[in-house]
């Protein structure tokens, strides 16, 4: 492929050397192309001057004067301070400048100057501190000056200067990813345009065109690139048609038949759309969002043993041990009668067992594996992997279900059919970014007979009653949490705080009842036998730290105690409150917390009113900002320079048109300009789309 101009080393231009290019190193920035990305965080005016006289207190101003002066500089220590006195018709007003002293050199006594700072009122008089100032044409060129971020060794000026040389080398000659019909029918910009105004923009019109093009460009070659990979994995692979037989389907319908409640109607669509993916031998894709309590583990269960009787094996795998344990005693309860049996594979497997397990999997005896998703990313080969599934892995990126695929023996086994299990709560607008390489599935209904969970705020002060509420529920036969927080750099701490937490509830409060402790120091056989005996109702009250906080399921749990409850972040208490209110049980969740200040009380009323994930992730956007919630980062996928995930829906809508149109009119990209737009794409993002082979 031939190099384009942007692809250029930074230190293709004049004046960066080895010390500059590490500075820029620092921001990220290695070739042309980089610099042009740079975009300014902010823009500064320097066009509306004021006369002097009309300069206000406390404001940053520009205004042009003459240098009346010599700089005067004086001394205490190492310290400095510059004078001088700038003038104009309408008035004269003094300037200073801390520890510049070599800007002696600079201003020219009876000079005439734009300048631009913060004016001071001292006493009856103004003064004007740390001016930046310029000849006065030079406001004409670049009347909005364009701030960027910076790192030691680097001024504005300096960036601006390499990224003008970078626009003037390469003028005209940028490539254009967006198609000229496109371009037309969403009225953007060439990309010449675009690129030049973002960083030196004439008008509040320019930029707005600039920033409109860019911010479109960027969701666009995003969304199409993970559409090109989704359409090359289609078209390159193939996957095992599992197609289990009149005999499995009767097993099938079996299983159903014997659950102890009816599939809601929105998890009996699910299965359907996973069921006909499977059985097509086009690698399935497939991300299964639903709240938690939804019910999702059960659609899992039905598409492995759809794939096992198929003929082929199955793995789930989930973040954590106690979540992975759940899952596989979950499974083997599910299916036991079915004849086919799960194994369990985590780090507290005994060796003689895990070699047994894996020299299973690779001669293909054994069906059906649960585990932790790392131990299974690393270490396993499977015979024949026809449905690798992943549960709340809420950080799996890109790149990561890619690598799913390559853990089959054989070559002709194929690629495993893939389904992703999230609770994160995410608009489908932007699920079409993070996850547009997949199909998505809704399961939009929680199972019949649940109430929502009563969620109240209490402080310490109330601890004694909330002490009589658990004693309260334990006495119904129910079973309580009480979740303590943990931060990792305070890990001892909190620590502390969950044992002290325990100590008092077993010793002073409820020496009757069996208090449970888990946290993450404990060793795993301990971790089991703890949610052993709690699951098995012999826990009456368990005190743990945030492990429990996805995924694990005891229907009989309908009371939890949050302590500290500010220190944790609103979607992670809509998890954490997901553990109760599985049952049939009326279930309470109360939030501790003696946060005084305003915004963690707002966060923490507006969980209470929320019952839903997308409630609840709506609230947080509200309160929070945005943040990284839903980042791309954290899926893999490049951060989005211009655009924003929130803001820019309309564009978001935009982008998925014109990729549906492509999709329609030349889905095998003849188009020379569709060619270029998927070249590119591989160009710009070479860590995300490496493996599209254009
Ligand atoms: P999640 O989607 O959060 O993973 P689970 O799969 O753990 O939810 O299911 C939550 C609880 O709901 C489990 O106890 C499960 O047995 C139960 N459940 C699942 N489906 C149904 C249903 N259709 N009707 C009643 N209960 C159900
Ligand atoms: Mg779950």
């Amino acid at each position: 492929m031939v190099k384009t101009p942007w692809q250029r080393p930074v230190t293709d231009l004049p004046g960066v050397a080895s010390q500059r290019s590490r500075q820029l190193e620092k921001l990220g920035i290695s070739s042309w192309f980089d610099l042009l990305g740079w975009f300014p965080r902010s823009y500064e005016d320097w066009t509306t001057t004021l006369p002097i006289a009309a300069l206000e207190d406390g404001k940053e101003q520009v205004f042009v004067a003459e240098v009346t002066r010599p700089y005067q500089l004086a001394y205490r220590g190492r310290l400095s301070t510059g004078r001088t006195v700038l003038r104009d018709p309408s008035r004269s007003v003094a300037a200073v400048w801390f520890n510049q002293p070599w800007l002696a050199d600079k201003l020219a006594v009876g000079q005439t100057y734009r300048f631009r700072g913060l004016v001071k009122r001292q006493g009856r008089t103004f003064q004007v501190q740390n001016p930046a100032f310029e000849p006065v044409d030079l406001a004409a060129r670049l009347p909005l000056r364009p701030l960027y971020r910076l790192t030691k060794g680097l001024s504005q000026q300096m960036l601006r200067r390499l990224i003008t040389q970078v626009l003037d080398q390469t003028a005209g000659s940028l490539p254009e990813p967006l198609p000229a019909w496109l371009r037309r029918r969403y009225r953007l910009c060439a990309v010449d345009f675009a690129y030049s105004r973002i960083h030196l923009p004439q008008t509040e019109n320019d930029l707005e065109l600039a920033r409109l093009r860019l911010g479109f460009e960027e969701l666009f070659l995003l969304r199409a690139g993970l559409w090109l990979l989704r359409r090359q994995r289609q078209q390159r692979a193939k996957a095992p048609a599992l197609r289990p037989g009149p005999a499995g389907a009767e097993k099938i319908a079996g299983f159903i038949r014997g659950l102890p409640f009816k599939l809601t109607s929105a998890q009996q669509r699910v299965w359907q759309e996973i069921r006909q993916d499977l059985s097509r031998d086009l690698p399935m894709s497939r991300l299964l969002q639903g709240d938690v309590g939804s019910g999702k583990t059960v659609v899992a269960a039905l598409a492995m043993l759809h794939c096992a009787l198929g003929g082929a094996q199955a793995v789930m795998m989930a973040p954590t041990a106690i979540l992975a344990r759940q899952h596989f005693l979950t499974l083997a309860k599910l299916l036991a009668g079915s004849g086919l049996e799960p194994a369990l594979l985590t780090g507290a497997t005994r060796a003689a067992k895990r070699k047994e397990i894996l020299a299973g999997l690779a001669s293909g005896e054994l069906p059906l594996l649960v585990g932790t998703h790392a131990l299974i990313e690393e270490r396993v080969v499977f015979s024949r992997l026809g449905l690798a599934i992943t549960d709340e892995q809420h950080r799996f990126g890109v790149g990561q279900r890619q690598r799913l695929g390559q853990k089959n023996d054989q070559e002709e086994a194929g690629l495993p059919h893939t389904l992703v299990m999230s609770a994160t709560p995410i608009p489908r607008s932007l699920a079409l970014v993070l996850y547009g390489d997949m199909d998505l599935s809704l399961l939009d209904e929680m199972p019949a007979g649940r109430s929502p969970v009563a969620t109240y705020t209490a402080t310490s002060q109330d601890r004694k009653r909330v002490e009589d509420l658990m004693g309260r529920f334990v006495r119904e036969g129910r079973q309580v949490y009480v979740v303590c927080p943990l931060i990792e750099e305070q890990a001892e701490l909190d620590l502390n705080s969950a044992v002290s937490t325990y100590n008092h509830l077993a010793q002073h409060v409820f020496p009757d009842l069996q208090v449970g402790l888990l946290h993450g120091a404990l060793r795993q056989a301990q971790k089991d036998a703890v949610m052993d005996e709690f699951m098995a109702g012999k826990i009456q009250i368990l005190v743990s730290t945030t492990v429990i906080e996805v995924g694990v399921d005891n229907p009989n749990a309908a009371l939890m105690v949050v302590e500290n409850a500010e220190r944790f972040g609103l979607a992670q208490l809509h998890q954490l409150r997901g553990r109760i209110g599985r049952g049939a049980y009326k279930s309470v969740c109360v939030l501790i917390s003696d946060a005084k200040d305003e915004l963690a009380r707002r966060r923490l009323r507006a969980i209470c009113k929320a019952s839903d994930g997308f409630a609840v992730a709506e609230e947080d956007l509200q309160l929070r900002g945005p943040g990284d919630f839903f980042g791309t980062r954290q899926h893999g996928l490049p951060e989005l320079k211009i655009a924003n995930l929130y803001r820019d829906l309309d564009l978001l809508a935009q982008v998925q048109e014109a990729l549906s149109i492509i999709e329609q009119e030349d889905p095998d990209l003849q188009e020379p300009e569709h060619q270029r737009m998927a070249e590119l794409i591989r160009e710009r993002y070479p860590a995300v789309f490496a493996h599209l082979g254009l």
